[in-house]
Formats: C-alpha cells, structure tokens, sequence
C-alpha cells in the first residue's frame, strides 16, 4: 500500500514551483495545477502529476497547498477546488494576503470542508530553490502534525503565531518583514543611483561598510541585480511586491499609522511599473531615481 502523503500545489509561478520541486525531493507525491499550464507542465519531469483543474488536483490529496498571487485568487481557485475536496484535508495557505484576508479565508475552509493553516513564508526566489523558506505559520496543534512533512520540505523552520489561523497572526507577521523587504529593496535603488550621479564607484561605498554594522546581504543581493541589469526573470516581481505594500498601506492606515517611507517606496514601485517594469524584480525600483524612467518617452 502506497502510504506517502500526496500534496496539491495549486499556483506553480515563482515560489509554487520551487516549493513543489522541494515536496517531490522529499519523497512526497505531489499533484501541482497553475492557470497558464506552461508554468505546470515542466513539473512532470520531476516527478508531479500535472493535474488540469483545481478540482482534479485536490481529489485523494492529504495536504493542499495554495501559492497563489493573492487572497481575491486563493478564494476563486479553493472554490474551483472545492468538488474535489475530501473533508478534513488540511490547507497550507503561503499566499501573502491582507489582515482582514485571513478571518474570510477561515470562513471559506470552513465551508469547503478543509483545515486551513496560515503559512505565509519569508524568502524569495533562491530560498525557495533551496527549501530553506522561513515559514510563519498558525494552526491548532492537531493540524501541525499533519503538515509537518510539507512545511519541512519547502522551509528552514517554521515559526508559530498563534493555534486560530483566522486571527490573522501569520499574516501579521509577514506583512511586517514585507515592509522591511519593500523598504530595503528601495534603499538598495537609491544608493546605486546617488552614488552613480555622484561619481562614486559602488564597490567604493561597498568597501567602507564592508563587514560593518551598516553591511546587510540583501543590500548586497539587490545591488548586484541592478549593476549586472539581472531584473529577469525576478525574485520577487514588481507587480506582486505593489500588492504587498498596499496590504501594508491599508493595515497602517487602519491602526491611525502614518507610513511616509512606505507610500514614497510605493510610489516608486508604481512609477517603474507604468514604465513597463511590472515583472521584472523589485530591484527595479532603481529606476524610479533615474532619467531613463523619468523622462517622458518618445513616440
Ligand atoms: P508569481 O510567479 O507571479 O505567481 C503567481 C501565481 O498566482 C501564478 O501561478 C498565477 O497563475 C497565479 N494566479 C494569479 N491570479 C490568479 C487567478 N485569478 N486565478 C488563478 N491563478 C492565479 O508570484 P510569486 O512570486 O510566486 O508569488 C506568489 C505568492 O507568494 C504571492 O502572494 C507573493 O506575495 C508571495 N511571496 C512571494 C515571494 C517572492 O519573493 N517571490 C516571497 C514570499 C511570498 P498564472 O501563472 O496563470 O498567471
């Protein structure tokens, strides 16, 4: 008898299919399913089964994993899925979605029969190549269990908020470490660019923080992007980081919090995106300091 869990993946774009590959390399049966089937389809060598529906893809499943853009697509596609659902399967939810996403997305398992966990991860396009997402993540004891081989495949760890997924404590979470990723890919930008308008050679400023306090990976990662034009294929799209830093917006403003950083970083990623930038990564806000986007374009 074939004991291995079997896995739904539903959404295989930059991090669903990362996060397939590394389930399937954990000896797990996986089923994956994405709208456009081009980005499903290359799953089949590695072992998936390329399912041609939601609904195909969650039937016999014991985990369904959603990692989906946001939570209007989540909703759509678990309502796709729904016929297919056996009751009491458990849900990991790792699409980034807003405070009040989290009660309705409970509120939607609950009628479709499913147990959700909220499982935001934390790490982009390489962490996920490499399972070592940070997973920020709450369920009642009981449904851990279960998706422990799931959470283990795709991440380093997993860190638990809470045991009710619709109080949104996961989603909480992730939207702080998002403000910190939105505001340091644009603090990457604007450095590049005021050390190119003043003439200062990048590696110059990198060797004076060398080390120090002032050093930081990403800083690093994000330049390097910028400097070797290595925007495409993204980490982390233009277009989905807008989406997050207006999930951030809105929750500030709600708590009465002003966010001047983050509306000016969002401005920007706004500013790149109508530029014809909205897939590539959100290093490319770089360009929202420099003439080439400012510029009015001919033709
Ligand atoms: P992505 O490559 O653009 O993938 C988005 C996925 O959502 C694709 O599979 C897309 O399908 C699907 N989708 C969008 N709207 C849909 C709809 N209405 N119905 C069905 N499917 C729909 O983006 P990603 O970077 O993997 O991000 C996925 C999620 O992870 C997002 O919530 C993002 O915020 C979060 N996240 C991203 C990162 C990162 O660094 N990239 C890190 C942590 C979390 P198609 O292929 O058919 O368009």
């Amino acid at each position: 008898m074939d004991t291995k869990l079997t896995v739904a993946v539903l959404g295989t774009g930059i991090m669903g299919a990362a996060m397939a590959r590394n389930l399937l390399r954990a000896g797990l049966a996986v089923k994956v399913w994405n709208r456009d089937r081009a980005k499903s389809a290359p799953l089949a060598s590695a072992g998936a089964q390329v399912a041609l529906s939601p609904a195909e893809a969650v039937a016999g499943a014991d985990v369904v994993l959603t990692m989906l853009y946001d939570a209007a697509a989540v909703t759509e596609v678990i309502r796709q899925a729904a016929p297919g659902v056996r009751p009491g399967t458990a849900w990991v939810q790792s699409t980034t979605v807003g405070v009040h996403d989290a009660p309705a997305l409970a509120d939607l398992a609950g009628e479709v029969g499913l147990d959700l966990v909220e499982a935001p991860v934390s790490g982009t396009r390489e962490p996920a190549e490499a399972g070592q997402l940070l997973v920020i993540a709450a369920a009642p004891e009981a449904v851990r269990e279960r998706v422990a081989p799931v959470l283990d495949a795709i991440g380093a760890r997993t860190v638990w908020t809470g045991q009710d997924p619709a109080a949104g404590t996961a989603a909480r979470l992730k939207l702080v470490v998002n403000s910190w990723v939105i505001a340091a890919s644009n603090a990457a930008g604007e450095v590049l660019a005021l050390a190119g308008a003043l003439g200062v050679e990048p590696q110059q400023f990198f060797n004076l923080i060398n080390g120090g306090g002032l050093d930081l990976p990403f800083l690093r990662a994000k330049a390097a992007l910028i400097l070797d034009d290595r925007l495409e294929p993204a980490s982390f799209a233009v277009d989905t980081s807008l989406k997050d830093a207006h999930l951030i917006l809105d929750a500030a403003r709600e708590h009465g919090l002003r966010l001047d950083g983050a509306e000016a970083a969002t401005a920007r990623l706004e500013r790149v995106a109508s530029r014809g930038r909205s897939k590539q990564d959100i290093a490319a806000a770089y360009y929202a300091s420099t003439q080439q986007d400012l510029e009015p374009q001919a033709g």
